[in-house]
């Protein structure tokens, strides 16, 4: 009898068997869904191989419930890619494989797509090259459907229904042997490319970038292509997808949040309003994400554009990926499978021979060396694309000596007075949303603190409350200090609300907005605010970098960033790339339409050679720099990492866990293993947390001696410790 190895959603590195009859399966059904019993549940798990052999005896193996044939089975390549994914990242292959389905799919019931236009069906390359004389002669109905199947595109039901009553019984039959399949009659033919016309002049920088990728658009190569903000890398985009449009390609765009750029995807739609273009997204429902999802497998739809979880979709005529400021941090998932999806966009690329674009104002420090050393090929696009916008002006104002700190200082409230009289927009940036990120007791020195993580309580004024950014424990503001009685309590330090609330009573007849998640929490908040920003109904943003990332606002000429000297001196080795990344990204809203942008910093340090490369725009500078230092503290991208994280009630079982897995290690020349220590965040959600770094300068020596370290650590006792292996990791 067949025997089915599965991939389960259980944090142990096996596939799981399981007996199938014969009749049941073919090897056509690998990839395929299916619900099986496990232990006293039943459990929906992937096959990712049809046997006849098993290491675990016949008589002990079960059978399986059911197979489903709702949606295809996941092709092989995609199967492949989630065996890469768990040896690369040492991650169990079932969570892996069920990490990667959209939720909807992950879950016991079989899956059926709400349509509201009526179905039809065509001929699947199995049905295609069916010999017609193996159907006996007497099933005139089952001839007569294929005969008229061959000769359309795809027909309805009730077309079907002209040759005979019994031909949607047959149709069913059809679609179980797998020779139809259904599509939707909403969807055209694919084909009509035609782009909306008329395409704007390339500028000189976009063109040769073109010039160099066109040629080689079907061969692997990972371009970075780095162009200062407003260059028009979205343009350069849009003519690669083109080319891979008039090859019936598909194109697959990640984007780090897609909820904040819904401007890419108007873009997008304009440019190809024939094409089918489905966003994948966590704001979705999950059935609106199964269908999305199932479309692109069905290659119903050409352009993909999603999040980071999108790098797992299934894509049979995969022809380019695109990942949108590559430098963003939420490519990472940090938890479960703890994979970058852009590192994973690259694998994919190779797989598939197909070429994958990284772009960026700012690229990671790891995307830059691999372009200094030849690994990736970089592009430069060193102009604005819009005739005459330029980079704006970037100036620190002293703060040194003043009372200022992180509220408004004389020159920056003197900057927004002359925006405001010159009917201009400007964006007040403070990276902290809520009032105040502390609640202070000015008689003993007592601060709100989250019982749960290691983390103060910001205070929320408006709502009354105070509220953890880690855990989202939130409770009433109190009445007094509740170590010393004194009420003389209050709230330190400036947040988005205390600095919008400081600019209304300074501007009182100023339209001002505030953009954090705070605020656009509710669904379609984003959409309206930054509509009222297109059209001119703001004078004054303040917000988080939510506003930072991707858009443009046309009439804004004014940039004010109010508290970013904490990062420089932050003990994370990323926290200046990623500091100057997102004032570059600030920055770059100012003056994209022609009108003269300028950007003023608050600081205490404005001689510190971060800011001053920032003033002179120069990433290639401060990109050297960071390297150099990388280099000698011996840093990525010059070793590789790997963190065991692992987190327990009480710190010292985490800790003692983490010895023990030190114990068992074993460390060469090539890899080093450090002392276990407390996370930065040592308290999360009531856990205690410590992880344990291993490095290497060989990527190879470093997955060898994580494979090996794996199978130990399974092997530990460890009860009550949470762990998991961490590659690359981006959070300490
Ligand atoms: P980036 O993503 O590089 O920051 P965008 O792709 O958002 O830049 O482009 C910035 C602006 O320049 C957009 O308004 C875009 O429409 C415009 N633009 C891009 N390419 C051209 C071009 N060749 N000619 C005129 N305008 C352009
Ligand atoms: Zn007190
Ligand atoms: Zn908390």
């Amino acid at each position: 009898m067949p025997i089915i190895r599965v991939a389960l959603d259980v944090p142990v590195n096996t596939l799981f068997d399981y007996l199938v009859p014969d009749s049941e399966i073919t090897p056509q059904d690998t990839g395929a869904r299916v619900r099986v019993p496990f232990g006293r549940n039943t459990m929906t798990g992937v096959i990712m191989e049809v046997t006849t052999h098993s290491p675990v005896p016949l008589e002990k193996l079960r059978h399986a419930a059911h197979i489903f044939r709702d949606v295809p089975p996941l092709p092989r390549v995609l199967l492949d890619l989630f065996h890469f994914c768990s040896g690369y990242y040492h991650h169990p292959v079932g969570e892996v494989v069920m990490n990667g389905l959209p939720n909807r799919l992950r879950s016991g019931k079989p899956f059926t797509r709400k349509s509201h236009t009526s179905h039809q069906f065509r001929l699947t390359t199995a049905g295609q090259s069916i010999d017609s004389s193996t159907i006996p002669a007497r099933s005139v109905v089952k001839h007569r459907l294929l005969a008229k199947l061959r000769g359309a595109e795809a027909i309805s039901i009730s077309e079907a229904r002209q040759i005979s009553s019994r031909a949607a019984k047959i149709m069913r039959e059809l679609l179980t042997l797998g020779w139809v399949e259904e599509v939707h009659a909403s969807l055209s033919p694919i084909g009509t490319v035609d782009e909306a016309l008329p395409l704007p002049v390339l500028t000189a920088a976009q063109k040769s970038a073109v010039d160099v990728i066109a040629p080689r658009i079907n061969e692997f190569n990972t371009w970075l292509l780095h162009g200062i903000t407003g260059s028009g890398k979205t343009e350069v985009y849009l003519r690669l997808i083109s080319l891979l449009l008039r090859q019936a390609r598909q194109t697959l765009v990640l984007v780090p949040e897609i909820n904040l750029t819904p401007q890419l995807e108007a873009n997008f739609r304009r440019r190809f309003p024939a094409i089918r273009l489905v966003s994948l997204h966590s704001g979705l429902s999950p059935s609106e994400r199964a269908a999305g999802w199932l479309q692109a497998q069905q290659n119903e739809a050409q352009i993909i554009l999603g999040t980071r979880l999108a790098v797992f979709t299934p894509l049979p005529r995969l022809g380019l990926i695109i990942v949108d400021e590559e430098q963003d941090t939420s490519f990472k998932q940090q938890e479960g499978l703890r994979y970058s999806a852009r590192d994973v966009a690259v694998f994919r690329a190779k797989q598939a021979r197909v070429p994958v674009i990284l772009g960026s104002a700012t690229p990671s420090l790891e995307s830059y060396y691999s372009a200094v050393t030849g690994r990736y090929i970089r592009l430069r696009l060193s102009t604005r694309a819009v005739k005459n916008a330029m980079l704006p002006t970037v100036h620190c104002v002293d703060i040194r000596g003043t009372r200022a700190k992180d509220s408004l200082s004389d020159p920056v409230i003197t900057a927004l007075e002359r925006c405001l009289a010159a009917g201009q927009q400007s964006l007040v940036f403070i990276n902290r949303r809520g009032y105040a990120p502390v609640l202070l007791c000015r008689s003993c020195g007592w601060t709100a603190a989250c019982h749960r993580c290691a983390s103060r309580l910001v205070v929320h004024l408006r709502e009354k409350k105070l509220r953890c950014h880690h855990c989202g424990h939130q409770e009433h503001f109190p009445n007094a200090c509740p170590e010393c009685g004194d009420q003389d309590i209050a709230p330190f330090g400036h947040g988005t609300q205390r600095v919008e609330a400081a600019l209304i009573h300074r501007f009182p007849n100023a339209r001002i907005i505030r953009i954090d998640r705070d605020s656009t929490s509710r669904k379609d908040a984003w959409h309206r605010m930054l509509k009222d920003i297109q059209e001119q109904r703001v004078d004054i943003l303040v917000g988080t970098q939510i506003l930072a990332k991707g858009h443009d606002f046309p009439n804004l000429s004014l940039v004010t960033i109010l508290n970013s000297d904490a990062s420089l001196y932050s003990t994370d080795f990323r926290a200046s790339e990623r500091l100057f990344a997102q004032l570059m990204q600030v920055a770059g809203r100012a003056g994209r339409a022609g009108i003269h942008g300028e950007v003023l910093i608050q600081t205490e340090f404005p001689d510190h050679p971060l800011y001053h490369a920032l003033r002179r725009h120069d990433y290639d500078a401060l990109a050297q720099m960071l390297l150099e230092e990388r280099r000698t503290a011996a840093f990525p991208p010059f070793v590789y990492q790997a963190l065991l994280h692992a987190e327990a009630p009480r710190i010292a079982t985490a800790l003692d866990f983490l010895a023990s897995a030190a114990s068992v290690a074993q460390p060469s020349k090539e890899v080093e293993v450090f002392d276990p220590v407390p996370a930065q965040m040592a308290r999360l959600k009531g856990m205690e947390r410590a992880y344990l770094l291993v490095q290497s300068g060989s990527r190879k020596k470093l997955q060898e001696f994580l494979a090996a370290w794996r199978t130990r650590l399974e092997t530990l006792p460890g009860r009550k410790v949470r762990w998991i292996l961490d590659v690359d990791p981006l959070e300490f």
